[in-house]
């Protein structure tokens, strides 16, 4: 698939921005692309770049991805066009000062120069500063693009220079199909697009082993709730507790609870609803049989009330343990 179209099916706000910009010649010269990692910001920043010196471009087209500029560009192999990203926890000075020698330069092919920097939030003050005379004094043809999933973290002399760009999560439909393209297994997708809105942070998880164990618990504390699983309380003091000893863990947790509430809240409501949780579809639909509405209900807002409890500082067996009172209250089908 042709990145253009791709983009036009990932972010299509964006990308008619800059078609429209342009078509009439407005382009700025700086943006500040902002939005969760894996939606599309490199990939815009590629193309918008192509864009510049594409040799295949129509009125329609703005880069073919196919010429040799655009695959120069592609492999990093164009003289005009420059990546800067951390080297380590950072973008340091010494990165910048040679990138800022070339953008000085007369450019090597065109009078236009493009400079990319990713994760720019991670660059130091110094390193910043030493580009900010590239958006004071805009050159003709330099074109500078500062990506972040952090803009609150930019310096405000800097940002406020740019023209702010923000990209939208994916929908949910639309990251079920990316994952399944990205090779996650059909058991995982729903569940993963539920947790997160972007690709890279997926894949992430499905390396991730302790994800796989949180997934685990909160299967094992559902099935002991409500089927022939654990006693609660007995998990809660051995294995969950262990597990999640950081609260960020814990919220995981919960998280990964609440879906399979969620998933027979869904059912109920509707027969033709694909559940988040495929594996465990044949106790999540005798589920939706037995519990009543208001029960259901009740559940989903015990898990929902512990999970803001886990932000203040209460004990957080203690909190569980309630959690695990509440949620046995409602039905327990064994
Ligand atoms: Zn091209």
């Amino acid at each position: 698939m042709r990145l253009q179209d791709e983009l036009e099916e990932l972010q299509p706000v964006v990308i008619n921005l800059f078609k429209r910009s342009k078509r009439e010649n407005r382009l700025s010269h700086g943006y500040l692309f902002s939005g969760p990692s894996g939606v599309g910001k490199k990939r815009m920043a590629l193309w918008l770049a192509q864009s510049l010196f594409c040799l295949e471009q129509t009125s329609e087209i703005f880069a073919c991805s196919e010429c040799v500029n655009c695959t120069r560009i592609a492999n990093d192999n164009h003289p005009d066009v420059h990546w800067l990203a951390p080297d380590g926890a950072s973008i340091k000075i010494d990165q910048v000062r040679g990138i800022r020698s070339e953008l000085i330069k007369q450019g090597m092919e065109s009078n236009k120069k493009v400079l990319i920097i990713d994760e720019a939030d991670k660059m130091t003050v110094q390193s910043a500063n030493s580009l900010l005379k590239f958006i004071e004094e805009p050159e003709e043809g330099t074109l500078l693009l500062f990506l972040t999933t952090n803009p609150a973290k930019i310096l405000p002399t800097i940002a406020s220079r740019l023209q702010p760009v923000t990209f939208r999560e994916l929908p949910f439909d639309q990251l079920v199909k990316k994952l399944e393209q990205v090779g996650i297994s059909e058991q995982k997708v729903r569940i993963f697009a539920s947790i997160t809105g972007s690709i890279k942070e997926a894949e992430q998880l499905n390396e991730d082993e302790f994800f796989s164990e949180a997934r685990n618990a909160s299967i094992k504390l559902y099935e002991g709730l409500h089927h022939n699983g654990p006693n609660p309380l007995i998990f809660i003091q051995e294995t969950w507790m262990p597990l999640f000893k950081e609260k960020k863990g814990m919220a995981m947790g919960l998280d990964l609870l609440l879906l399979l509430y969620r998933d027979v809240l869904h059912l109920m409501l509707n027969e033709n609803y694909t559940v988040i949780s495929a594996s465990q579809i044949e106790w999540l639909k005798r589920d939706a049989l037995q519990f009543s509405l208001p029960e259901i209900t009740r559940e989903i807002e015990a898990v929902l009330e512990a999970k803001t409890k886990l932000d203040s500082n209460m004990n957080a067996q203690l909190l569980m343990e309630q959690l695990v009172l509440k949620l046995q209250g409602g039905h327990g089908f064994a």
